[in-house]
């Protein structure tokens, strides 16, 4: 049953598209990963935890109906790349848990108890489940330890897409091991691939069957295409530019506002960020003038010297706070008004 999962798409050599339950959702080439880096692994645990068989033993029924609810709450909570990737990695990974021989059984969950002590994503998804190790005693148990499984190979995918958009990266090895899978290590390429007669032309589709080959797959259409995979300037999630090449925001919704993407408000928060900036400096400028006046007016008054250093030394402080959103321009000016109201000249 498992094996019927996958991202199903459609390669026409210029870009993709992704088949799923009878709609057609085009990516650029580089598009399918990228949209799966956005995926924050850590909140498939609440997810998990809301299982409605969550303390039940498999049996059909409960094997059934939690197999539903979790399709169902995935398409909910995730875009559509990464809700079907989670799916097909969980879903090999519970298969296996539940369907192989029993010595196989055992070792899979030996491994994954194996250091559970040092591994601190381990801990985190065991935490507040009311157990303390893996097992497949229960239906939660048997999602938490595919979690934790495929909480590694998201990581491998999520590195794999760092190199190729670092162009490389610095890591020669990392590199090398990488591309060892287009040629040592080809049979852990999980890609179905079958020709299709759409509107009278014969058309590649690929099925996708796991992360790591979703990343493989990107990876040689990338390369080959010369593909730029870039950060965006407002979200810092990976996307690819489509529009005119100078793109710097993606197409995404925006971290400040759900309902409009990074490209509609990107420009102007980074105006306001400007503006902001230009207020600070303006009237930092203001007050850095007066003390450096007075010091040099005043020689030999000792007091003006230590306010204007204490003043040049707290300014650091602050804009590094600023430039971290640590602190917003209001509390920054009311620094500096109390400054200049407790240091009288
Ligand atoms: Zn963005």
């Amino acid at each position: 049953m498992a094996m019927d999962f996958g991202l199903v798409t459609w390669f026409d050599g210029k870009g993709y598209k992704v088949f799923f339950d009878g709609g057609i959702y085009e990516y650029p080439i580089g598009g399918l990963a990228c949209e799966y880096s956005r995926f924050k692994p850590y909140t498939l645990k609440d997810v998990i935890m809301k299982c409605p068989v969550f303390e039940e033993a498999p049996s059909e029924s409960t094997i059934d109906e939690s197999a539903k609810w979790f399709s169902d709450v995935l398409f909910k909570e995730y875009d559509l790349v990464t809700a079907i990737m989670i799916l097909t990695d969980m879903s090999n990974l519970i298969h296996d848990y539940l369907w192989a021989e029993d010595k196989y059984k055992k070792q899979f969950m030996d491994d994954l108890n194996e250091g559970l002590q040092d591994d601190k994503v381990k801990q985190y998804i065991l935490e507040n489940s009311g157990m303390d190790k893996f097992s497949i005693d229960t239906m939660g148990a048997i999602y938490l330890s595919a979690y934790a499984g495929f909480a590694g190979s998201y990581v491998a995918f999520r590195h794999s897409l760092d190199l190729l958009a670092n162009d490389g990266g610095d890591d020669k090895d990392d590199v090398d091991a990488f591309l060892n899978f287009f040629g040592d290590y080809t049979e852990m390429q999980h890609i179905d691939y079958r020709l299709a007669l759409i509107e009278g032309k014969f058309a590649e589709i690929f099925t996708i069957k796991s992360s790591m080959s979703l990343i493989l797959f990107e990876t040689a259409h990338v390369m080959d295409s010369e593909t730029a995979i870039i950060k965006c300037k407002n979200c810092g999630q990976y996307f690819v530019p489509t529009g005119r090449s100078d793109s710097i925001y993606c197409s995404y919704p925006s971290p400040q506002d759900p309902e409009k993407t990074c490209k509609d408000i990107g420009a102007q928060v980074s105006r306001s960020n400007k503006e902001k900036t230009d207020v600070t400096t303006k009237e930092y400028r203001k007050v850095y003038m007066r003390y450096k006046m007075l010091m040099r007016r005043h020689p030999e008054e000792e007091s003006y010297e230590e306010q204007f250093n204490r003043l040049t030394s707290e300014v650091k402080e602050w804009r590094n706070k600023l430039a971290h959103g640590m602190a917003t321009t209001e509390e920054f000016l009311a620094w500096l008004t109390e400054f200049s109201e407790n240091n009288p000249k």
